[in-house]
Protein backbone atom coordinates (compact mmCIF):
# COMPACT_ATOMS: atom_id res chain seq x y z
CA UNK A 1 0.00 0.00 0.00
CA UNK A 2 1.07 3.84 -1.00
CA UNK A 3 -0.70 6.51 0.66
CA UNK A 4 -0.34 10.46 0.43
CA UNK A 5 -1.38 12.65 3.13
CA UNK A 6 -1.98 16.22 1.98
CA UNK A 7 -0.95 17.99 5.43
CA UNK A 8 1.46 17.13 7.95
CA UNK A 9 -0.17 18.55 10.97
CA UNK A 10 -1.44 16.80 13.87
CA UNK A 11 -4.88 15.18 11.63
CA UNK A 12 -2.10 14.33 8.89
CA UNK A 13 0.58 12.30 11.57
CA UNK A 14 -1.88 10.72 13.27
CA UNK A 15 -3.46 9.41 10.35
CA UNK A 16 0.20 8.64 8.62
CA UNK A 17 0.38 6.50 11.93
CA UNK A 18 -2.04 4.76 11.89
CA UNK A 19 -1.65 3.96 8.23
CA UNK A 20 2.04 2.85 8.73
CA UNK A 21 1.09 0.52 11.90
CA UNK A 22 -0.83 -1.43 8.97
CA UNK A 23 2.08 -1.62 7.12
CA UNK A 24 1.74 0.98 4.24
CA UNK A 25 3.97 3.24 3.25
CA UNK A 26 3.19 6.96 3.46
CA UNK A 27 4.02 9.89 1.76
CA UNK A 28 3.95 13.28 3.94
CA UNK A 29 3.35 16.37 2.18
CA UNK A 30 2.96 19.81 3.28
CA UNK A 31 2.99 22.67 1.29
CA UNK A 32 5.38 24.83 4.30
CA UNK A 33 9.08 23.73 4.21
CA UNK A 34 8.25 22.35 8.32
CA UNK A 35 5.63 19.98 9.55
CA UNK A 36 3.21 20.34 12.34
CA UNK A 37 0.68 22.66 11.42
CA UNK A 38 -1.11 24.74 14.00
CA UNK A 39 1.12 22.70 16.56
CA UNK A 40 3.86 25.18 15.55
CA UNK A 41 1.91 27.78 14.21
CA UNK A 42 -1.73 28.11 16.24
CA UNK A 43 -1.00 26.82 19.82
CA UNK A 44 0.08 29.38 21.68
CA UNK A 45 4.13 29.67 22.13
CA UNK A 46 3.92 30.38 25.92
CA UNK A 47 1.84 27.14 26.39
CA UNK A 48 5.00 24.62 26.39
CA UNK A 49 3.15 21.45 27.21
CA UNK A 50 0.81 21.61 24.68
CA UNK A 51 3.46 22.77 21.87
CA UNK A 52 5.91 19.74 23.10
CA UNK A 53 3.15 17.25 21.25
CA UNK A 54 5.72 18.39 18.96
CA UNK A 55 7.64 15.50 20.61
CA UNK A 56 4.72 13.23 19.88
CA UNK A 57 4.25 14.17 16.27
CA UNK A 58 7.85 13.63 15.59
CA UNK A 59 8.15 10.78 16.39
CA UNK A 60 5.65 9.54 13.27
CA UNK A 61 8.10 10.66 11.15
CA UNK A 62 10.79 8.68 12.30
CA UNK A 63 8.92 5.65 11.78
CA UNK A 64 10.34 3.38 8.74
CA UNK A 65 7.49 3.62 6.16
CA UNK A 66 6.75 7.34 6.68
CA UNK A 67 8.22 10.21 4.28
CA UNK A 68 7.89 13.61 4.61
CA UNK A 69 7.66 15.93 1.72
CA UNK A 70 7.60 18.98 2.98
CA UNK A 71 7.62 22.38 1.00
CA UNK A 72 5.19 20.87 -1.29
CA UNK A 73 1.92 22.66 -2.24
CA UNK A 74 -0.86 20.15 -3.48
CA UNK A 75 -3.15 22.26 -6.12
CA UNK A 76 0.24 24.28 -7.25
CA UNK A 77 3.11 22.05 -7.46
CA UNK A 78 0.83 18.96 -7.64
CA UNK A 79 -2.54 18.05 -8.35
CA UNK A 80 -5.14 15.90 -6.37
CA UNK A 81 -5.57 14.00 -9.83
CA UNK A 82 -1.96 13.70 -9.86
CA UNK A 83 -2.09 11.99 -6.65
CA UNK A 84 -4.94 9.86 -7.01
CA UNK A 85 -2.97 8.29 -9.89
CA UNK A 86 0.53 7.98 -8.23
CA UNK A 87 -1.17 6.34 -4.90
CA UNK A 88 -3.25 3.63 -3.67
CA UNK A 89 -5.33 6.28 -1.98
CA UNK A 90 -5.65 10.13 -1.24
CA UNK A 91 -6.18 11.14 2.32
CA UNK A 92 -6.85 15.23 2.74
CA UNK A 93 -5.53 16.86 6.01
CA UNK A 94 -4.92 20.11 5.10
CA UNK A 95 -7.07 21.88 8.27
CA UNK A 96 -9.01 25.16 8.01
CA UNK A 97 -6.71 28.02 8.62
CA UNK A 98 -8.38 31.20 7.22
CA UNK A 99 -10.57 33.38 9.14
CA UNK A 100 -14.32 34.24 9.12
CA UNK A 101 -15.70 37.68 8.52
CA UNK A 102 -17.86 39.75 11.28
CA UNK A 103 -19.73 41.38 7.77
CA UNK A 104 -19.97 44.93 9.94
CA UNK A 105 -19.25 47.93 8.19
CA UNK A 106 -15.39 49.32 8.77
CA UNK A 107 -13.86 45.72 9.30
CA UNK A 108 -11.64 46.06 6.80
CA UNK A 109 -10.19 49.11 7.78
CA UNK A 110 -6.59 49.13 8.65
CA UNK A 111 -5.60 48.51 12.05
CA UNK A 112 -9.00 45.82 12.10
CA UNK A 113 -7.15 42.43 11.83
CA UNK A 114 -8.01 38.90 11.69
CA UNK A 115 -6.85 36.75 14.79
CA UNK A 116 -5.34 34.07 12.23
CA UNK A 117 -3.05 36.76 10.96
CA UNK A 118 -2.52 37.84 14.00
CA UNK A 119 -1.36 34.40 15.37
CA UNK A 120 0.52 33.14 12.50
CA UNK A 121 2.32 36.47 13.36
CA UNK A 122 3.37 35.87 16.68
CA UNK A 123 4.02 32.49 16.01
CA UNK A 124 6.32 33.27 13.06
CA UNK A 125 4.55 31.36 10.14
CA UNK A 126 6.41 32.18 6.77
CA UNK A 127 3.53 33.57 5.18
CA UNK A 128 2.46 36.27 7.96
CA UNK A 129 2.33 39.93 6.87
CA UNK A 130 4.57 41.66 9.09
CA UNK A 131 4.24 45.10 8.02
CA UNK A 132 0.39 45.44 8.39
CA UNK A 133 0.48 43.45 12.16
CA UNK A 134 3.52 45.44 13.13
CA UNK A 135 2.29 48.89 12.15
CA UNK A 136 -1.13 47.77 13.44
CA UNK A 137 0.42 46.93 16.91
CA UNK A 138 2.87 50.31 16.91
CA UNK A 139 -0.07 52.32 16.64
CA UNK A 140 -2.36 50.43 19.73
CA UNK A 141 -2.84 51.80 23.20
CA UNK A 142 -6.63 50.65 23.38
CA UNK A 143 -7.35 47.24 21.48
CA UNK A 144 -10.57 45.32 21.04
CA UNK A 145 -10.76 41.58 20.50
CA UNK A 146 -13.93 40.34 19.33
CA UNK A 147 -15.08 36.95 20.26
CA UNK A 148 -14.89 34.67 23.64
CA UNK A 149 -13.26 31.41 22.79
CA UNK A 150 -9.90 30.35 23.52
CA UNK A 151 -7.68 31.65 20.77
CA UNK A 152 -9.71 35.23 21.85
CA UNK A 153 -8.07 34.24 24.96
CA UNK A 154 -4.27 33.30 23.37
CA UNK A 155 -4.50 36.42 21.88
CA UNK A 156 -5.86 39.06 24.92
CA UNK A 157 -2.84 37.14 26.88
CA UNK A 158 0.21 37.72 24.29
CA UNK A 159 -0.87 41.27 23.93
CA UNK A 160 -0.84 42.04 27.71
CA UNK A 161 1.63 39.26 29.40
CA UNK A 162 4.68 40.70 30.76
CA UNK A 163 7.86 40.23 28.34
CA UNK A 164 9.62 37.68 30.98
CA UNK A 165 6.95 35.27 30.39
CA UNK A 166 7.17 35.63 26.51
CA UNK A 167 11.03 35.76 26.75
CA UNK A 168 10.65 32.09 27.71
CA UNK A 169 9.26 31.42 24.18
CA UNK A 170 10.49 30.63 20.59
CA UNK A 171 8.64 33.33 18.87
CA UNK A 172 11.04 34.90 16.41
CA UNK A 173 12.92 38.11 17.70
CA UNK A 174 11.24 40.61 15.43
CA UNK A 175 7.65 39.76 17.23
CA UNK A 176 9.33 40.09 20.72
CA UNK A 177 11.02 43.34 19.82
CA UNK A 178 7.49 44.95 18.51
CA UNK A 179 5.76 42.87 21.74
CA UNK A 180 8.54 45.05 24.45
CA UNK A 181 7.64 48.01 22.00
CA UNK A 182 3.94 48.03 22.43
CA UNK A 183 1.89 51.09 24.02
CA UNK A 184 -1.26 48.79 25.15
CA UNK A 185 -2.93 49.74 27.82
CA UNK A 186 -6.59 48.13 28.02
CA UNK A 187 -8.00 45.10 25.95
CA UNK A 188 -11.55 45.02 25.34
CA UNK A 189 -13.04 41.56 24.50
CA UNK A 190 -16.54 41.29 23.43
CA UNK A 191 -18.46 38.71 23.72
CA UNK A 192 -22.16 38.58 21.57
CA UNK A 193 -23.70 36.44 24.35
CA UNK A 194 -23.18 35.71 28.22
CA UNK A 195 -20.27 34.55 30.10
CA UNK A 196 -22.41 31.48 30.48
CA UNK A 197 -21.94 30.76 26.39
CA UNK A 198 -18.38 31.58 26.57
CA UNK A 199 -16.64 28.68 24.41
CA UNK A 200 -12.94 29.22 26.24
CA UNK A 201 -11.82 26.48 28.71
CA UNK A 202 -11.74 27.51 32.33
CA UNK A 203 -7.52 26.90 32.46
CA UNK A 204 -7.12 29.35 29.27
CA UNK A 205 -10.02 31.75 30.87
CA UNK A 206 -7.97 31.79 34.52
CA UNK A 207 -4.53 32.11 33.56
CA UNK A 208 -5.74 36.00 32.09
CA UNK A 209 -5.91 36.91 36.15
CA UNK A 210 -2.46 34.83 36.70
CA UNK A 211 -0.63 37.64 34.42
CA UNK A 212 1.67 39.81 36.93
CA UNK A 213 0.76 43.56 36.15
CA UNK A 214 -2.57 42.80 34.49
CA UNK A 215 -6.03 43.46 36.23
CA UNK A 216 -9.41 41.49 34.59
CA UNK A 217 -11.97 43.91 35.14
CA UNK A 218 -16.13 43.06 34.69
CA UNK A 219 -19.13 44.73 34.95
CA UNK A 220 -21.10 43.21 37.70
CA UNK A 221 -24.64 43.73 35.42
CA UNK A 222 -23.35 41.28 32.79
CA UNK A 223 -22.83 38.60 35.69
CA UNK A 224 -26.37 38.27 35.91
CA UNK A 225 -27.90 35.06 33.91
CA UNK A 226 -30.96 34.77 32.26
CA UNK A 227 -33.02 31.50 32.74
CA UNK A 228 -31.64 30.25 29.38
CA UNK A 229 -28.04 30.66 30.87
CA UNK A 230 -28.72 29.49 34.22
CA UNK A 231 -30.41 26.72 32.75
CA UNK A 232 -26.76 26.17 31.21
CA UNK A 233 -24.57 26.90 34.54
CA UNK A 234 -26.90 23.66 36.13
CA UNK A 235 -26.58 21.66 33.75
CA UNK A 236 -22.62 21.76 33.01
CA UNK A 237 -19.93 21.72 34.63
CA UNK A 238 -17.03 23.70 32.34
CA UNK A 239 -20.33 26.73 32.16
CA UNK A 240 -20.38 26.34 35.70
CA UNK A 241 -16.52 26.67 36.37
CA UNK A 242 -15.90 29.65 34.10
CA UNK A 243 -18.89 31.69 35.57
CA UNK A 244 -17.51 30.69 38.68
CA UNK A 245 -14.01 32.32 38.02
CA UNK A 246 -15.73 35.17 36.20
CA UNK A 247 -17.57 35.90 39.01
CA UNK A 248 -14.36 36.15 41.11
CA UNK A 249 -13.41 39.06 39.04
CA UNK A 250 -16.35 41.26 39.58
CA UNK A 251 -14.60 43.00 42.18
CA UNK A 252 -11.49 43.48 40.99
CA UNK A 253 -10.38 47.14 41.23
CA UNK A 254 -8.21 48.57 38.56
CA UNK A 255 -4.60 49.63 39.28
CA UNK A 256 -3.60 52.77 37.04
CA UNK A 257 -0.33 51.02 36.80
CA UNK A 258 -0.82 47.91 35.42
CA UNK A 259 -2.56 46.86 31.92
CA UNK A 260 -6.67 46.31 31.71
CA UNK A 261 -8.27 43.78 30.45
CA UNK A 262 -12.13 44.40 30.05
CA UNK A 263 -14.99 41.82 29.64
CA UNK A 264 -17.71 42.79 27.90
CA UNK A 265 -20.77 40.33 27.46
CA UNK A 266 -23.51 40.88 25.36
CA UNK A 267 -22.34 42.67 23.28
CA UNK A 268 -21.65 42.85 19.32
CA UNK A 269 -19.45 44.95 17.14
CA UNK A 270 -22.12 46.56 15.43
CA UNK A 271 -19.55 48.87 13.40
CA UNK A 272 -16.08 50.44 13.02
CA UNK A 273 -15.09 53.97 12.51
CA UNK A 274 -11.96 55.71 11.60
CA UNK A 275 -10.90 57.59 9.02
CA UNK A 276 -7.86 56.42 7.37
CA UNK A 277 -8.02 53.56 9.81
CA UNK A 278 -9.98 52.41 13.39
CA UNK A 279 -10.54 54.61 15.79
CA UNK A 280 -13.77 53.39 17.44
CA UNK A 281 -16.20 50.26 17.39
CA UNK A 282 -19.49 50.62 18.04
CA UNK A 283 -20.82 48.03 20.22
CA UNK A 284 -24.12 47.04 20.16
CA UNK A 285 -25.74 45.87 23.55
CA UNK A 286 -27.98 42.14 22.85
CA UNK A 287 -30.16 40.35 24.71
CA UNK A 288 -30.33 36.35 25.11
CA UNK A 289 -33.59 34.39 23.58
CA UNK A 290 -35.05 31.35 25.33
CA UNK A 291 -32.87 29.06 22.65
CA UNK A 292 -29.30 31.15 23.22
CA UNK A 293 -29.65 32.99 20.43
CA UNK A 294 -28.48 36.83 20.87
CA UNK A 295 -30.32 39.80 19.63
CA UNK A 296 -29.41 43.11 19.05
CA UNK A 297 -31.23 46.01 21.36
CA UNK A 298 -30.36 48.94 19.14
CA UNK A 299 -28.69 50.55 22.24
CA UNK A 300 -25.24 50.83 21.49
CA UNK A 301 -21.75 52.49 23.42
CA UNK A 302 -18.75 53.49 22.02
CA UNK A 303 -14.76 51.62 22.63
CA UNK A 304 -11.81 53.65 21.19
CA UNK A 305 -9.80 51.60 19.81
CA UNK A 306 -6.70 51.55 17.05
CA UNK A 307 -6.28 47.91 17.01
CA UNK A 308 -9.23 45.15 16.63
CA UNK A 309 -8.82 41.59 16.43
CA UNK A 310 -11.01 39.60 14.85
CA UNK A 311 -11.23 36.27 16.31
CA UNK A 312 -14.33 34.36 15.34
CA UNK A 313 -13.13 31.14 14.13
CA UNK A 314 -11.07 29.31 11.42
CA UNK A 315 -12.86 28.54 8.08
CA UNK A 316 -11.46 25.49 5.58
CA UNK A 317 -11.35 26.16 2.14
CA UNK A 318 -11.85 24.33 -1.43
CA UNK A 319 -8.80 22.58 -3.10
CA UNK A 320 -8.84 21.98 -7.26
CA UNK A 321 -10.71 18.73 -7.76
CA UNK A 322 -12.39 18.07 -4.94
CA UNK A 323 -15.60 18.48 -3.63
CA UNK A 324 -16.36 21.06 -1.08
CA UNK A 325 -19.40 21.87 1.28
CA UNK A 326 -18.99 25.85 0.96
CA UNK A 327 -21.41 26.54 3.77
CA UNK A 328 -19.77 24.54 6.47
CA UNK A 329 -16.50 25.19 4.68
CA UNK A 330 -15.90 21.34 5.24
CA UNK A 331 -15.12 18.36 2.64
CA UNK A 332 -18.21 16.58 2.58
CA UNK A 333 -17.50 13.02 4.05
CA UNK A 334 -19.39 9.76 5.17
CA UNK A 335 -16.78 8.46 7.84
CA UNK A 336 -13.45 9.90 6.04
CA UNK A 337 -14.51 8.92 2.49
CA UNK A 338 -15.13 11.72 0.23
CA UNK A 339 -18.59 12.54 -1.40
CA UNK A 340 -19.00 13.57 -4.82
CA UNK A 341 -22.34 15.77 -5.40
CA UNK A 342 -24.28 12.95 -6.09
CA UNK A 343 -23.58 11.48 -2.90
CA UNK A 344 -21.09 8.62 -4.49
CA UNK A 345 -17.68 8.31 -2.77
CA UNK A 346 -15.09 9.20 -4.68
CA UNK A 347 -12.76 6.28 -4.92
CA UNK A 348 -9.76 6.70 -3.22
CA UNK A 349 -10.19 9.88 -1.85
CA UNK A 350 -10.11 10.44 2.17
CA UNK A 351 -10.76 13.50 4.08
CA UNK A 352 -9.90 13.55 8.18
CA UNK A 353 -8.81 16.91 10.50
CA UNK A 354 -10.01 20.37 10.49
CA UNK A 355 -10.96 19.82 6.98
CA UNK A 356 -12.90 17.16 7.64
CA UNK A 357 -15.16 18.12 11.11
CA UNK A 358 -14.32 21.62 10.65
CA UNK A 359 -12.35 23.74 13.35
CA UNK A 360 -13.45 21.89 16.73
CA UNK A 361 -12.08 19.60 19.53
CA UNK A 362 -8.13 19.72 20.90
CA UNK A 363 -5.54 18.13 19.17
CA UNK A 364 -5.93 14.53 20.78
CA UNK A 365 -9.71 15.18 19.15
CA UNK A 366 -7.88 14.61 15.57
CA UNK A 367 -6.22 11.15 16.51
CA UNK A 368 -9.42 9.52 17.17
CA UNK A 369 -10.77 11.13 13.80
CA UNK A 370 -7.59 10.19 11.94
CA UNK A 371 -7.90 6.72 13.19
CA UNK A 372 -11.77 6.46 12.15
CA UNK A 373 -10.59 7.96 8.57
CA UNK A 374 -7.95 5.29 7.94
CA UNK A 375 -9.99 2.76 9.05
CA UNK A 376 -12.65 3.35 6.26
CA UNK A 377 -9.40 3.50 3.59
CA UNK A 378 -8.28 -0.02 4.92
CA UNK A 379 -11.78 -1.30 4.48
CA UNK A 380 -11.70 -0.13 1.20
CA UNK A 381 -8.41 -0.65 -0.22
CA UNK A 382 -8.81 -4.97 1.16
CA UNK A 383 -11.76 -4.77 -1.01
CA UNK A 384 -10.41 -3.10 -3.96
CA UNK A 385 -6.62 -4.42 -3.82
CA UNK A 386 -3.80 -2.38 -3.36
CA UNK A 387 -0.77 -1.68 -6.01
CA UNK A 388 1.07 0.79 -4.58
CA UNK A 389 2.17 3.21 -7.62
CA UNK A 390 5.16 5.35 -8.37
CA UNK A 391 4.73 8.20 -5.58
CA UNK A 392 5.42 11.60 -7.30
CA UNK A 393 9.16 11.92 -6.77
CA UNK A 394 9.53 11.31 -9.73
CA UNK A 395 6.75 14.36 -10.79
CA UNK A 396 8.36 16.75 -8.38
CA UNK A 397 11.65 16.69 -10.13
CA UNK A 398 10.50 17.00 -13.44
CA UNK A 399 9.09 19.99 -11.90
CA UNK A 400 12.35 21.02 -10.35
CA UNK A 401 10.71 21.04 -7.01
CA UNK A 402 12.75 19.98 -4.29
CA UNK A 403 10.66 18.69 -1.08
CA UNK A 404 12.24 19.21 2.48
CA UNK A 405 12.25 15.47 3.50
CA UNK A 406 12.84 14.31 7.26
CA UNK A 407 16.56 14.99 7.44
CA UNK A 408 15.88 18.43 6.40
CA UNK A 409 13.63 18.90 8.70
CA UNK A 410 15.80 18.05 11.78
CA UNK A 411 18.75 19.78 10.05
CA UNK A 412 15.96 23.01 10.43
CA UNK A 413 15.06 21.96 13.87
CA UNK A 414 18.99 21.80 14.96
CA UNK A 415 19.31 25.30 13.16
CA UNK A 416 16.19 27.28 15.60
CA UNK A 417 17.66 25.57 18.92
CA UNK A 418 21.17 27.21 18.01
CA UNK A 419 19.45 30.53 17.23
CA UNK A 420 17.66 30.11 20.50
CA UNK A 421 20.95 29.30 22.25
CA UNK A 422 22.38 32.08 21.54
CA UNK A 423 20.01 34.17 22.80
CA UNK A 424 19.56 32.26 25.74
CA UNK A 425 16.59 30.48 24.90
CA UNK A 426 15.89 27.10 24.07
CA UNK A 427 14.70 27.55 20.44
CA UNK A 428 13.66 30.73 18.13
CA UNK A 429 11.44 30.23 15.38
CA UNK A 430 13.25 30.56 12.11
CA UNK A 431 10.33 32.77 10.31
CA UNK A 432 11.77 33.35 6.78
CA UNK A 433 10.70 30.52 4.51
CA UNK A 434 13.98 30.80 2.15
CA UNK A 435 15.86 30.72 5.83
CA UNK A 436 14.21 27.43 6.62
CA UNK A 437 15.11 26.35 3.38
CA UNK A 438 18.49 27.19 2.98
CA UNK A 439 18.66 25.25 6.84
CA UNK A 440 17.02 22.50 5.49
CA UNK A 441 19.09 22.26 2.61
CA UNK A 442 22.69 22.86 4.52
CA UNK A 443 22.07 20.09 7.63
CA UNK A 444 20.46 17.63 4.77
C1 LIG B 1 -4.65 29.73 17.41
C2 LIG B 1 -4.90 28.29 17.76
C3 LIG B 1 -4.53 27.81 18.99
C4 LIG B 1 -4.79 26.46 19.32
N1 LIG B 1 -4.41 26.03 20.55
C5 LIG B 1 -4.68 24.76 20.90
C6 LIG B 1 -4.33 24.30 22.20
O1 LIG B 1 -3.78 25.04 23.02
N2 LIG B 1 -4.61 23.00 22.51
C7 LIG B 1 -5.21 22.15 21.60
O2 LIG B 1 -5.46 20.98 21.94
N3 LIG B 1 -5.56 22.56 20.37
C8 LIG B 1 -5.30 23.85 19.99
N4 LIG B 1 -5.65 24.28 18.75
C9 LIG B 1 -6.31 23.34 17.82
C10 LIG B 1 -5.31 22.46 17.04
O3 LIG B 1 -4.27 23.25 16.58
C11 LIG B 1 -6.06 21.76 15.90
O4 LIG B 1 -6.99 20.83 16.48
C12 LIG B 1 -5.17 20.99 14.95
O5 LIG B 1 -4.02 21.70 14.58
C13 LIG B 1 -5.95 20.61 13.67
O6 LIG B 1 -5.14 19.73 12.95
P1 LIG B 1 -5.19 19.56 11.37
O7 LIG B 1 -4.08 18.62 11.08
O8 LIG B 1 -6.56 19.20 10.95
O9 LIG B 1 -4.89 21.01 10.75
P2 LIG B 1 -3.55 21.88 10.77
O10 LIG B 1 -2.87 21.81 12.08
O11 LIG B 1 -3.97 23.23 10.28
O12 LIG B 1 -2.61 21.20 9.68
C14 LIG B 1 -2.85 21.33 8.31
C15 LIG B 1 -1.56 21.27 7.52
O13 LIG B 1 -1.87 21.23 6.12
C16 LIG B 1 -0.96 22.04 5.42
N5 LIG B 1 -1.57 22.45 4.16
C17 LIG B 1 -2.57 23.35 3.96
N6 LIG B 1 -2.88 23.46 2.65
C18 LIG B 1 -2.06 22.59 1.99
C19 LIG B 1 -1.89 22.25 0.62
N7 LIG B 1 -2.65 22.80 -0.35
N8 LIG B 1 -0.93 21.35 0.28
C20 LIG B 1 -0.16 20.76 1.25
N9 LIG B 1 -0.29 21.06 2.57
C21 LIG B 1 -1.23 21.95 2.94
C22 LIG B 1 -0.70 23.20 6.37
O14 LIG B 1 0.53 23.86 6.07
C23 LIG B 1 -0.66 22.50 7.72
O15 LIG B 1 0.64 22.09 8.07
C24 LIG B 1 -5.42 25.60 18.39
C25 LIG B 1 -5.77 26.10 17.14
C26 LIG B 1 -5.53 27.43 16.83
C27 LIG B 1 -5.93 27.94 15.48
Amino acid sequence: MRIAVVGAGPSGLYAADALSSSGADVDVLDRLPVPFGLVRYGVAPDHHSIRSVRDTLQKVLEKPGVRLLAGVEVGRDVSVEELLAAYDAVVLTYGASRDRHLDVPGEDLAGSVAATDLVAWYCGHPDADRETIESALAAARSVVVVGVGNVAVDVTRVLTAPMARLEQTDMPQHVLDALAASHITDVHVLGRRGPAQATWTTKELKELAELDGVDVLIDPTDLELEPVSAALVESDRVVARNVEVIRSWADHVSDTTHRHIHLHFHARPAEMLGTDRVETVVVERTTIDDAGAAHGTGETYEIPADLVVRSVGYRGVALDGVPFDGRRNVIPNVEGRVMDADGVPVPGLYVAGWIKRGPTGIIGTNKKDAAATVAALLEDLEARGATGGPGIEPLLRDRGVDAVAFDGWTAIDAAERALGASRGRDRTTIHDRDALVTAARAGA
